[in-house]
């Protein structure tokens, strides 16, 4: 997790390993927007996961997905088996954070490394943290932005 300032600095990073470390992230920073790397929902028309429910004829994608599949990035299908969880999750997750009153959006971390020319982090994580520092990002660790990989008080 990471918290950016109005001049988009990173001011604050921390790891979650599940939503109480993620309510106490945001009880910590009180972020005015959260933007989060999951789906927010299963693809329209689809009611479940499930392979077998007639909503499985509606696919696995999302129209932002096609669209974005369309404009030549590569994408996930929400609904792919190894995915399946991933949008059940955010809805939850989008759902805690909208109850709470915070605005929610959804990224995607690494197509927009892709628009910037960025390296993945599997192919090249140095070069990654490399042209980080020449983007929003920049100053990170050289501000020594707070830090922390555990919410245990
Ligand atoms: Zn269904």
């Amino acid at each position: 997790m990471a918290a950016l300032d109005a001049t988009w600095r990173v001011v604050w990073l921390g790891t979650a390993r599940g939503d109480n470390d993620i309510d106490a992230a945001i009880a910590l920073v009180r972020p005015e927007l959260v933007a989060i790397d999951a789906p927010p929902g299963l693809p329209e028309r689809r009611c479940c996961a499930e392979r077998d429910c007639a909503c499985a004829r509606f696919g696995i994608l999302r129209a932002v997905d096609r669209g974005i599949a369309a404009a030549g990035y590569r994408v996930y299908p929400s609904l792919q088996p190894p995915m399946v969880g991933l949008p059940l999750r955010g809805a939850r997750l989008w759902a805690r954070l909208d109850a709470a009153g915070v605005p929610v959006l959804e990224v995607f971390p690494g197509m927009t490394q892709d628009r910037l020319r960025l390296p993945r982090k599997q192919a090249d994580l140095a070069g990654l943290e490399r042209g980080c520092d020449g983007w929003a990002c920049a100053g990170c660790r050289a501000r020594g932005a707070s830090r922390t990989t555990s919410w245990t008080p």
